[in-house]
């Protein structure tokens, strides 16, 4: 256990008077949650998701609710040596390392033992690396199996575990799939119930939605490949069957704590819609958040005018903002309202003169673009539904409407790419500078290219993943071309894709490699070490095999995905393998396939 440092109160009490908004409740007679995003404070408190919960779980009067944050965070993952332990641009890697004291709540400054429940907020596989660091020096045992009846129950959500819970299933007692709002009443019911821990997972498995890890015994084949899943009884749910909010207009979902310490620290956030509909095949938040839904303009402008009154700027927040069939209204009255805007998501084809005026009187000088490929052949491949003239005319409206910079994300290593396609990448990189040059002399572009990570739960989760030399030589080729036309590329490493990668399709084996790792570098090391390859992980995988995340469902149907899988295989011209579909699907992938081939 590491020890209360009087330094790490000073950090959260120098936190605590600086925030807008921190609940504080009284302890006495309420069971207490230690909400923990297992990253530092400069990222935990940008996530809406983390934030809507802090609120959600303090909305109950038997619950306090305190946040807890895992610094010092792994290092070589996101963050490290970013400066966000304090605010303070001057912090360094180096002063992380010294920081061994126990994880304390920003509210209190109690340790995690103080508190009945401990809930990870898990957003993002590479934080997985941090749940163990944060619970050994709190003196809570690492492994739900070694676990004693005065720990706390940990429970974890989030879209990264409701996708695929399994690598640090082991690690976790309970785990929420999908979303919280449906179940806080039987939480409160099981925890405010009292008894054992055995017990209170046996009434929480009951619950909708809630998956436990413990009560699953997960067969391996000699190849490494599932062979078969074991639930303890014929009561438990197999798969675990993901929750959703019905009407989001019965709440709201924004901001709670602000903080001038963090990169969106003069924004307030909201969230205008759940759900995507569009259907990107490599998409996680497209494929596990639907059905679509949409708040009301009045709703939306409550939460609004309650952010107005703490910030002017407002970021409405949702997978696909400018897809709301209301947005041009919203805008208008936020505007009224004195409110900047800023959009977390634009959509290519719904970009219109409107939209980008009044990103340009609400201070605007950067639009993000995410044509996602470059060629329209990979665009059908991946099933983003823009053409080529759709993308230069937005560029065009930005420039056009005094926005001077644009961002192009692309996505690299894409299945059945090639280099011809980056080329177009590149080409299509170019023109758009062109154009946006014609209407804004001074119109700069920059381009974000990321290695593709084949994701559990999407169309193309049985894809291998591009191999590092390959995705590297194409960053490479992009940068050739562009680089001497001043437009900025930049690139997520694909080294530490590959680790996000094993994660994002990993199974429960990969729990101990995660506990042994200090380094994002020493992963794939120790993964040999404890007698796994990395390649299994990264390979391509068996449409008709039992994937590590079977035990989980989003609700789209297996058959789906597969569809999706063999269309997309299709039109990429690549070989489709035995996929066992219905006969309405397998004609929709051989139509696919024709089209493919003669294209
Ligand atoms: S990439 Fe964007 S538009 Fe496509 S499904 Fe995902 S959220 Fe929707």
């Amino acid at each position: 256990m590491g020890r209360i440092r009087q330094q790490d109160i000073e950090i959260q009490r120098k936190r605590l008077a600086r925030e807008q908004g921190t609940i504080r409740k009284d302890w006495g007679g309420r069971l207490p949650i230690a909400l923990c995003y297992p990253n530092s404070y400069a990222i935990g408190m940008c996530n809406l998701g983390f934030q809507s919960v802090y609120s959600l779980f303090n909305s109950a009067r038997e619950f306090v609710c305190e946040r807890v944050f895992a610094e010092p965070v792994l290092i070589g993952s996101r963050s490290a040596g970013r400066g966000d332990w304090t605010g303070d641009d001057g912090y360094r890697v180096e002063g992380r390392l010294e920081a061994l004291g126990e994880p304390l709540s920003v509210e209190s400054q109690r340790p995690l033992g103080d508190f009945a429940v401990v809930a990870f907020s898990l957003s993002f596989e590479l934080d997985y690396f941090n749940i163990g660091d944060v619970l050994r020096r709190a003196g809570i045992a690492p492994l739900a199996a070694d676990r004693v009846e005065t720990d706390p129950i940990i429970i974890a959500g989030g879209p990264a575990v409701s996708g695929n819970p399994e690598p640090v299933a082991p690690m976790l007692d309970a785990v929420v799939v999908g979303e919280v709002e449906p179940i806080v009443a039987g939480l409160q019911e099981v925890f405010l119930g009292g008894g054992s821990r055995a017990d209170q997972l046996a009434r929480l498995a009951r619950l909708p939605g809630v998956y436990i890890p413990a009560n699953y015994a997960i067969g391996y084949a000699p190849d490494g490949t599932i062979e078969r899943v074991t639930p303890a009884d014929a009561e438990v749910a197999l798969p675990v069957a993901r929750l959703n909010a019905r009407n989001v207009n019965d709440f709201h979902t924004m901001s709670a704590v602000l903080s001038p310490d963090i990169e969106l620290g003069d924004m307030f956030l909201v969230e205008m819609t759940r759900g995507c509909a569009r259907g990107c095949r490599f998409c996680l938040a497209g494929y596990t958040s639907l059905p679509v839904r949409h708040r009301h303009v009045d709703h939306l402008i409550q939460a609004v005018e309650q952010g107005r009154r703490l910030r002017k700027r407002i970021g409405l927040i949702s997978a696909a903002t400018s897809d709301h069939p209301q947005l041009e209204q919203l805008l208008a009255r936020m505007l009224e309202v004195g409110a900047d805007v800023s959009l977390s998501s634009l959509r290519i084809d719904r970009i219109s003169p409107f939209l980008v005026e009044a990103l340009v009187r609400s201070g605007t000088r950067t639009i993000t673009l995410a044509p996602e490929a470059g060629s329209q052949r990979m665009r059908d491949v991946i099933n983003k539904r823009l053409t080529h003239e759709q993308i230069v005319h937005a560029a065009e409206l930005a420039g056009r409407g005094g926005i001077p910079r644009i961002k192009l994300y692309f996505i690299v290593g894409l299945p059945g790419e090639t280099d011809d396609d980056v080329r177009e990448l590149a080409a299509l990189s170019a023109e758009i500078l062109e154009r946006a040059r014609e209407h804004h002399r001074g119109a700069r572009v920059a381009v974000n290219l990321s290695p593709h990570v084949p994701k559990a739960q999407t169309a193309f989760q049985w894809e291998a993943m591009e191999n590092v030399e390959t995705s590297t030589q194409r960053i490479k080729l992009v940068q050739r071309a562009l680089g001497p036309l001043g437009i900025d590329v930049r690139f997520e490493a694909p080294a530490a894709q590959r680790v996000q990668a094993i994660l994002a399709r990993g199974d429960r084996r990969l729990a101990p490699v995660l506990l042994d790792t200090q380094r994002l570098q020493q992963f794939e090391l120790n993964l040999r070490k404890h007698g796994l390859d990395p390649d299994f992980y990264l390979g391509s995988m068996d449409p008709n095999g039992i994937m590590p995340w079977s035990l989980v469902s989003t609700g789209v149907p297996e058959w789906y995905l597969k569809q999706e899988f063999g269309r997309a295989r299709g039109l990429g011209g690549q070989e489709i393998p035995m996929l066992d579909l219905p006969p309405k699907a397998a004609a929709v992938v051989e139509a696919a396939r024709l089209a493919g081939s003669a294209a």
